[in-house]
């Protein structure tokens, strides 16, 4: 298959090191508070992924760490009054809720940063020994020397002038260079430490994905993924210390998603406008939400609005629609055993339309096989919704018709696996996605701000105020459950 590489900036032929085996390391969370929705779709497009590589035959092993010491999980313990470990625990815990509530399973390795020191401390042990670490001053951070790695900047396409303009010094900082970065950081009193060589620290960000990536997947990676706001500076970092370390290639594909935005600005927490996967998840089924975050191409930014997902929610049932009526026909009238003779025309449909029945697979397979285009394997499972249509509009009980259908219908299944889509029965399924939103007493985004009047209340001890909130709710038929993570509403 070909595979766009960030690297290269090319399509490339994807050739495993090991024929038939691919290692692929996508760089997870933080775990410092709840994921928004750019998290999921990085989970749903290497899930993905995964699913084509292993439909084309390889033996995938997908890894994903969680960063569960860093800067912003000891702010977060500050702020609570916590433990450090129990806000990375939590939030850890509250992402595999949010995986397994948006139905995507967990990677195969999915390795923590504070369980694989040892590893860390080796790179840079090897780093130092080559000239290309040095520590600040005795007890002090460990920095790499960029201008001794040759090839800094060729991931993300700059030269040295170019970062150079951009660096800076802070104040606390003892580098040899503005463009160095820190490996390993000497530890204030009350922050958490590991010993070392360099006196008793904690590791930089960009060294865990080294350790833990090479740990499990040998020193060149098949593939390195993540979102395109990781090229710079964490995955040139990645590389720069991976290869100097080894001298070989640390991965032969880096492989990089479009951010999701609101009115086309990044979701991120630092810029506020971001909706967390739970709260997405309270107004739409999670697989309207993964047809959203794949119906476009992976490497294009993706814009996020209620009005976008309540599209994926029509387009959901436009899928759904054909298949529970082939179910229904095919309970009435069992189709033969296997697929329709070859030669087999339907009389509804024109040859044309019969050869590209014939060919569904065939052109879904291909799109995929182009740099994973999820929107155009779509595309033609909705030229599929057509002609099942069209079929459905002069249903007959001729054994070569439901053959024909039981042969759609098989195929609806196996190329919905493919993109985590289809797998639901599809009857419960349309009367799931026509509940909501449209047959909601009221809008779910005055539900959610009735939710927030009743936090609110609740905050100043407005106890019957609160209550009322919730009974009034109820009586509409909207049931309220709190949870760890914030109220979340059900229909009844
Ligand atoms: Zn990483």
């Amino acid at each position: 298959m070909q595979l766009y590489n960030t690297l290269t900036r090319r399509k490339e032929l994807l050739e495993p090191q090991t024929p038939g085996r691919i290692g692929l390391y996508a760089c997870g969370i933080t775990a410092y508070d709840d994921c928004h929705l750019g998290h999921a779709r990085s989970s749903v497009f290497f899930e993905v992924l995964v699913r084509w590589l292993r439909r084309r035959g390889f033996d995938v092993t997908w890894v994903r760490n969680y960063t569960d010491i860093d800067d912003k999980i000891l702010t977060r313990a500050k702020q609570e009054g916590a433990a450090w470990d129990e806000i990375a625990a939590r939030y850890i815990a509250s992402f595999q809720e949010d995986m397994a509530a948006l139905g995507i399973p967990p990677a195969q390795i999915e390795p923590k940063a504070t369980e694989h020191i040892p590893e860390m401390l080796e790179i840079i042990r090897r780093l130092e020994e080559k000239g290309f670490a040095y520590q600040s001053e005795p007890g002090g951070d460990v920095y790499f020397r960029v201008r001794r790695f040759p090839g800094y900047g060729k991931l993300s396409g700059q030269s040295l002038e170019d970062l150079e303009a951009g660096a800076r010094i802070e104040v606390a900082e003892a580098k040899e260079d503005p463009l160095d970065f820190v490996l390993w950081k000497a530890s204030k009193p009350d922050e958490p430490a590991w010993p070392s060589p360099w006196g008793p620290g904690r590791p930089g960000w960009h060294i865990e994905c080294s350790a833990m990536s090479m740990k499990y997947l040998g020193e060149t990676l098949d593939i390195h993924g993540g979102g395109l706001d990781l090229m710079f500076p964490h995955h040139e970092n990645e590389l720069a210390q991976s290869e100097a370390a080894t001298g070989k290639p640390f991965a032969r594909f880096w492989v990089h998603h479009g951010l999701l935005t609101i009115n086309q600005e990044k979701m991120s927490k630092s810029l506020g406008n971001f909706f967390t996967i739970k709260e997405v998840l309270a107004k739409f089924p999670a697989e309207v939400v993964r047809l959203f975050l794949i119906n476009n191409h992976y490497r294009s930014p993706l814009d996020f609005s209620d009005a976008a997902l309540a599209e994926a929610e029509t387009a959901l049932v436009r899928l759904y629609t054909p298949l529970a009526k082939i179910e229904d026909l095919l309970r009435a009238h069992p189709a033969p055993g296997g697929p329709p003779p070859e030669d087999f025309t339907p009389a509804v449909l024109t040859s044309e339309e019969t050869a590209r029945l014939k060919t569904l697979a065939a052109r879904f397979d291909e799109a995929l096989e182009d740099d994973v285009n999820t929107a155009l394997a779509l595309g033609y499972l909705f030229d599929a919704v057509r002609l099942a249509n069209r079929l459905l509009e002069n249903p007959s009980a001729e054994p070569n018709y439901l053959a024909l259908l039981a042969h759609l219908h098989q195929q609806f299944l196996e190329l919905g696996h493919v993109l985590n889509l289809l797998q639901s029965d599809p009857a419960d399924m349309l009367t799931t996605l026509r509940q909501k939103p449209a047959e909601l007493p009221i809008p779910p985004e005055e539900i959610e701000a009735l939710i927030a009047q009743r936090a609110e209340a609740r905050k100043n001890k407005d106890w019957a105020r609160a209550d009322k909130i919730r009974k009034d709710l109820l009586e509409m038929g909207i049931m309220l459950e709190d949870t760890p993570q914030g109220t979340i509403w059900k229909v009844k």
